[in-house]
């Protein structure tokens, strides 16, 4: 390895590098795996020519993964700090059952190259500035929540922040030892880890079974004084939101990211709902050549929107231009597009589309 590839010689110390675009490069080479509990990993990644890494805490990316010859999607927040912008990291935990996350623990390794998108998302902390914070986490989805802490420590900003994290049992805590060390570091954040059970740990003190209303009440006093970012599986947070809303709390001030993006929102929901299956009338005509199916589309609706109703099952994840999973070869037709980072420029240029953001401006003729 050189010296400017492994970047501590002069590369690293003088003149700064740009700022890493997946436009122009894509590819990440992963520099260190280190193994956060029993199921779970961080990776850490550099770009392949130096760069920096830009992003806001608790942004994600869009790992770009072939495995067996198919190229699969897939979000994981950037556990990291931009603070640490020569390097990233990502969090993941292993799926049963589940392709990429199960891929990347057993195959990346240092050395090995991976394309990325992003980074995306607006679940940060630095779009809700606050003087006190709670954060909700259970499981994976500590990932943003460590970033965000991990910037205030790195920064040396001691915030007013209570961290509540459930987890399974006290050896499923991820990041146990560093979130207690930060907490020790800032005298204003603060930790507490709440297990269903013990497991095999028996000196554990700390409350074990879900979080309870009671719990978080005697853990956070002066809950309704803070914004709340709140991530973790769908039922973690569904709680969350039944126990906040019982206190009354202004859910304005609360802000949660999904990791399965099949949740809709009660409007998004609506939308599908009140989309018409067949439009007699002021709609195009969208043709996909695999399937051999032509399906009505009008020039409201959005492709995904109009093949869901019609009964297709096309590839997609977060529905919103941000993961490009629903990517797409445009064979003819033009659509309007309004993405949300999905899709690199040189794809666009080439007639790649999102078919989850692009409404049709006319026929179109779809490689799918
Ligand atoms: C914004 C965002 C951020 C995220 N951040 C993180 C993060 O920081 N860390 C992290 O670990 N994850 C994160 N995720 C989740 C991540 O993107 C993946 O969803 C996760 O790693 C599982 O992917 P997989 O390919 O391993 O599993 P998949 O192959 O998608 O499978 C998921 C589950 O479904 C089951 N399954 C698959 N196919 C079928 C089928 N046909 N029938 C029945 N069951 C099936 C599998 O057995 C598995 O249990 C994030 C997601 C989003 C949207």
């Amino acid at each position: 390895m050189t010296d400017t590839q492994s970047r501590l010689g002069p590369a690293l110390w003088e003149a700064p590098p740009g700022k890493w675009n997946p436009d122009d490069d894509d590819t990440l080479v992963c520099t260190q795996v280190r193994a956060e509990t029993h199921d779970v990993k961080s990776f850490l990644f550099r770009t392949a020519s130096p760069k920096l890494f830009r992003f806001r805490p608790g942004q994600f990316i869009t790992i770009e993964a072939e495995i067996d010859g198919e190229v699969i999607h897939r979000c994981y927040t950037i556990s990291s700090p931009p603070t640490r912008p020569d390097t990233l990291s990502i969090t993941v935990k292993r799926k049963s059952g589940g392709k990429v996350s199960n891929w990347l623990h057993d195959n990346l390794k240092p050395g090995v190259a991976i394309k990325a998108l992003g980074p995306a998302g607006d679940f940060s902390c630095s779009s809700h500035p606050a003087p006190k914070y709670l954060f909700l986490s259970g499981g994976s989805g500590v990932t943003p929540l460590m970033s965000m802490s991990r910037t205030f420590y790195e920064l040396g900003e001691d915030r007013d922040v209570v961290f509540v994290h459930s987890a399974r049992a006290p050896r499923d805590i991820i990041f146990r030892h560093e979130l207690t060390m930060m907490a020790h570091g800032m005298s204003r954040f603060r930790t507490a880890f709440v297990c269903e059970e013990l497991g095999e740990q028996r000196d554990w003190s700390a409350p074990t079974g879900y979080l309870t209303l009671a719990l978080l009440k005697a853990i956070v006093p002066d809950l309704a004084e803070r914004v709340i970012f709140c991530c973790g599986p769908e039922a973690y947070m569904a709680n969350a939101r039944a126990m906040l809303k019982e206190t009354g709390f202004d859910m304005a001030h609360y802000h949660e990211e999904s990791f399965s993006f099949e949740r809709l929102s009660p409007e998004e929901q609506a939308e599908t709902q009140d989309a018409p299956a067949e439009v007699a009338g002021g709609s195009f005509k969208i043709e996909f050549t695999k399937s051999g199916r032509t399906i009505d589309c009008r020039p409201d609706q959005f492709i995904l929107d109009a093949a869901k109703a019609a009964g297709m099952r096309l590839p997609f994840s977060c529905a919103r231009g941000l993961c490009g999973s629903c990517k797409s070869k445009k064979l003819s037709g033009q659509v309007a597009m309004t993405h949300g980072g999905g899709i690199r420029q040189r794809e666009i240029d080439a007639g790649m589309i999102l078919v989850c953001c692009s409404k049709p401006l006319g026929d179109v003729v779809i490689e799918k």
